[in-house]
Formats: structure tokens, sequence, C-alpha cells
């Protein structure tokens, strides 16, 4: 497959930030973020889309309504049905509860860094799930669904990566069109869990003095790894489960059609 030049450098995105980070295959990189093909969603990212589109109204980057998949009977899948109810509850009970009022969804902003060795300019792009006052102060909210809140690193977010809070803070706080009091806002994350418990998480993640520093260095160091791929001509890395999604998973030659042998000790 020929895999030309990048015409003009492609913004550095969280979800970037994440694919390169877990060493996704470069073709596919190329495909999904250059040429902005779209990936095939799995089970679970479909669930989380359904449960934005309920809770906000939201099409997210397709702009189109998600279809709700349907069992061959035509019955509704359980876990969908239960979507709809935590959206229900998160909108009537714990909204109001919290001082959440929703001023914008699906709001796209970008900002700049100059790379620190090269003076190259590093734009990056965040697409906001909600933009909202909290108490009235402005903040973002990240919608996530998930089958089980206990078991998904939600119960201990220390642990989570924390680059996409800081990207939207720090990318937010830096327009002026949105943010013209110059605030650092607050990052949210309301998770809700589509498993019989029906539970659920609002996590905050606070700004600290490390954080600008971690949203620059993952920034250019994206920037770095897209030119070094663009360099070796975004080559090919198959993997079974990242084949099943790819935009290229009818054309490539080099997709994977058997899952690899797992390894244990
Ligand atoms: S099908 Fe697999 S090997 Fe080919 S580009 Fe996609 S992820 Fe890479």
């Amino acid at each position: 497959m020929f895999i030309p030049a990048i015409a003009s450098r492609p913004s550095v995105s969280q979800s970037l930030v994440k694919e390169l980070r877990n060493d996704v295959c470069p073709r596919r990189i190329y495909g999904a973020y250059v040429l902005g093909l779209p990936t095939v969603p799995t089970d679970s990212q479909l669930r989380g889309i359904y449960f934005e589109y309920k809770l906000t109204g939201s099409c997210g980057k397709s702009g189109i309504p998600p279809i709700e998949p349907l069992q061959k009977t035509g019955k509704r899948y359980v876990d969908f049905e239960r979507l709809d109810g935590q959206a229900q509850f998160i909108r009537e009970e714990l909204f109001p509860y919290y001082g959440i009022e929703i001023l914008d969804t699906d709001v796209v902003i970008a900002t700049e860094f100059t790379h620190p060795d090269t003076d190259e300019i590093v734009t990056v792009k965040c697409r906001l799930d909600v933009l909202a006052r909290v108490n009235n102060k402005l903040a973002v909210i990240d919608i996530k669904a998930t089958g089980d809140v206990a078991n998904g690193g939600w119960r201990n977010p220390i642990g989570l990566d924390h680059t996409q809070a800081y990207f939207y803070m720090w990318a937010l706080y830096q327009s002026k069109e949105l943010n013209s009091e110059g605030v650092m806002p607050e990052f949210y994350y309301i998770v809700a869990d589509w498993s019989p418990r029906s539970d659920y998480e609002v996590i905050k993640v606070e700004w600290n003095n490390g954080s600008f520093w971690e949203v620059r260095h993952a920034a250019t160091e994206a920037f770095d790894k897209m030119k070094s791929m663009e360099e070796q001509g975004f080559p090919a890395r198959p993997s079974y489960q990242q084949c099943q999604s790819c935009p290229f998973q009818h054309s490539c030659t080099d997709k994977k059609q058997f899952k690899e042998v797992k390894v244990i000790w």
C-alpha cells in the first residue's frame, strides 16, 4: 500500500496521544488521524457514544445520531435500556444536585505550543463533551460509560491517565472566546455503569503545578512521533485487535486474521 507524506501536519488530540503511547499500528494512525477515516467502534465505544447522545443530545464527530444495535428478534439489549435510565437519572437528579448547568455540547477548541527543541508550532485540538457551569464555575465534563465502574480504574482514579483532563483544561483556559474571565476551568468525569448495579462515579481532576508540563510534553512527544512515522512511511504493525476496527481492514494486505497466542507465566 502506498502511503504518501503528510500534506499538512494533523493537530494533536488526546486520543492520538493515547494511541501513540499504546503503540498502535502507524498505518492505522495514518488512516484515522491524517486521512480522517472512521474506525469501527468497539462494543464498549458504541455504548459510550449512545450514552453521550442520550445524556446530552450530542452526535459527536460523526454528526449522525448513533444507531442502537438490536437483538436478532428485534428486542433491545438490556445494556442500552439501562443506559437510558442512567441518562435520565443523571440529567434529572445528579445535575441539579451537583449544581451542573450545561452551556454547550460537543465543543471543539484548539490551542498551540511552540516546540521547545525545534520552535515548530504544535496545534492541540480538543473536543469537549460538555461545556458547563458547576456551582457557577466554568467546567468541562467528560461523559463515560462502562460495564464495570468498580473495576475499570474509576474507583481508584489516582492511577488513571489525566492527560485528557489537562489538555481540555489548558485549551479552555486559553480560549478567549469561551473563557473571557481567563480562569482555569474545572474538569469532571461522569461515569455511568450499564451493568445491573446501575452505579456511577463523579470524579473531579485538579490542575496542579506539573499539569502544564505534562500537556506540553504529551503534545510535543506525539508531534515528534508523527514526524518519525511519516519519515518511515507509516509502516504496518498488525495486531489482531487493532486490525478488526481499522479503517484499512478491507484493503490492508498485512491485516492479522487470527488472534496472537497469549503468553502466561
Ligand atoms: S489492518 Fe492492521 S496492519 Fe493493516 S493498517 Fe490496519 S491495523 Fe495496521
